[in-house]
């Protein structure tokens, strides 16, 4: 494993990740390529653990803007994260990649509960962890999950992989000429300019615990090697 810089990361995989194109639901080939991109870094050696996100099918603020109680709603969201993780190991197994499901919300017939020890044990043993459920709180995101799944699990890297975005930009580079993309931020730079990586509950949970994050485009084939094998693409951020 001596090409890898990151031995144990987090991969942050909206729901839009598998989505495709459509922006909504579950789309098997764009999962398909995805699971390919794994299974390559995967036979790196690296211990991959995956955070899902659910964005593709509900989201807890959209229902709430609609009038449902907001923890109602995000309950909706979690269980749409839960969909995605099956979705995702249905693919990853159909590869020949072991992997096992662990939900913060207990659903014993379709997954393990989320036990810490048990997820480390599972990478040790070579096999993707998929953590579904998000925290299992409302109020919460996805995001934040994969900055708390991080530090639990003594992850070296969270892998916040982008769909068709490069990297943070100092504004939205589809709407501003002038926007300039960031090689390196810290974690306090993304709070104090509000700049759109992760929530401010996810950024200053990976500040305390001091865990780079790198944001990447997903859509470009082999950036997952790329990230975990220490080349420097996209936007670094640290401290
Ligand atoms: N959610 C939640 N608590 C969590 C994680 C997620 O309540 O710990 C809910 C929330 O409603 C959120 C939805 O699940 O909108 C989907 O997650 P997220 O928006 O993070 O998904 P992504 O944008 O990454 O697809």
């Amino acid at each position: 494993m001596s090409e890898v810089k990151y031995k144990r990361v987090i991969l942050k995989l909206s729901g839009e990740a598998l989505a495709g194109k459509k922006g909504f639901g579950i789309n098997p080939p764009v999962i398909k390529t995805v699971a390919e991109e794994l299974k390559d870094v995967y036979e790196m050696g690296v211990q991959i653990a995956i955070v899902v996100g659910g964005g593709n099918m509900w989201r807890g603020e959209a229902g709430a803007q609609m009038g449902m109680e907001r923890a109602q709603a995000d309950y909706i969201g979690m269980l749409a994260t839960i969909m995605n993780a099956l979705a995702l190991q249905d693919n990853l197994e159909s590869i020949g990649v072991p992997t096992r499901v662990q939900t913060s919300i207990e659903m014993r017939q379709i997954a393990e509960p989320y036990i810490r020890r048990k997820a480390m044990r599972h990478l040790e043993k070579r096999r993707i962890v998929i953590f579904a459920g998000g925290t299992g709180s409302p109020y919460f995101s996805t995001d934040t999950t994969a900055a708390l799944r991080a530090a639990e699990i003594n992850a070296d890297a969270i892998l916040m992989a982008k769909n068709g975005v490069d990297g943070v930009y100092s504004a939205d580079p589809n709407k501003d000429a002038t926007a300039v993309k960031y090689d390196t931020l810290t974690h306090l730079d993304i709070i104090n300019k509000g700049l759109q990586v992760m929530d401010t509950t996810a950024s200053s949970l990976s500040m305390d615990n001091d865990i780079p994050v790198v944001v990447f485009n997903l859509n470009e084939p082999g950036n997952i090697r790329k990230v975990v094998a220490g080349e420097h693409i996209g936007t670094t951020v640290r401290g």
